[in-house]
């Protein structure tokens, strides 16, 4: 089967961002499969001669609960399938509450976890993310989903442990 990479965090860190620049790949072929889950996003994607898969957890979860209860029902779906797990965080707000609350969970999965410092951008210095250290699971790594910058990085870190 192929590996599954899911994408967890709280609502705009850049989740579907992520998942959007993942399966943009040449041979990518976007695909919701119908009759799975409806509010999970499925994609294929390659990282260099791997094919994977990618979940987008990002509706799992009311609008009107709040993000414990959302990081719970991301989390548990994120334990169903993935073969590893990026919680994506937000360098321009920092790290909040509701990222730790979201690690908590994730601490507690046996599956590789790496935190992902979104919204990185031009941001040339490791200190300027070092507070992601704290949410337990690692060394942060700071990617611009938007821009692509060092997501090939990323890439390379998260297929070297799987
Ligand atoms: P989601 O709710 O976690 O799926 O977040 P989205 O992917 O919808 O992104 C939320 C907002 O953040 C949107 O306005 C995106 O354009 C913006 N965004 C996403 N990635 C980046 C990034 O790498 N840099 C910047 N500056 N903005 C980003
Ligand atoms: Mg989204």
């Amino acid at each position: 089967a192929l590996p599954v990479v899911a994408l967890v965090g709280r609502p705009n860190v850049g989740k579907s961002t992520l998942f959007n620049r993942l399966t943009r790949s040449r041979d990518a072929l976007v695909a919701d499969q119908p009759g799975v889950t409806r509010d999970r996003h499925y994609g294929f994607a390659v990282y260099e001669t791997q094919r994977y898969i990618v979940v987008d957890t990002g509706g799992i979860g009311q609008d009107d609960e709040d993000i414990d209860t959302q990081a719970f029902a991301q989390t548990e779906a994120a334990l169903e399938e993935a073969d590893v797990v990026l919680l994506i965080t937000d360098h321009r707000q920092g790290l909040l509450a509701g990222d730790a609350a979201i690690a908590d969970r994730l601490r507690r999965i046996e599956r590789p976890v790496h935190v992902v410092v979104n919204k990185s951008e031009g941001e040339q210095s490791v200190s300027a993310i070092a507070e992601f250290h704290a949410l337990g699971l690692g060394e942060p790594w700071a990617v611009s989903a938007a821009h692509g910058d060092r997501v090939g990085l990323l890439l390379e870190h998260v297929f070297a442990q799987l």
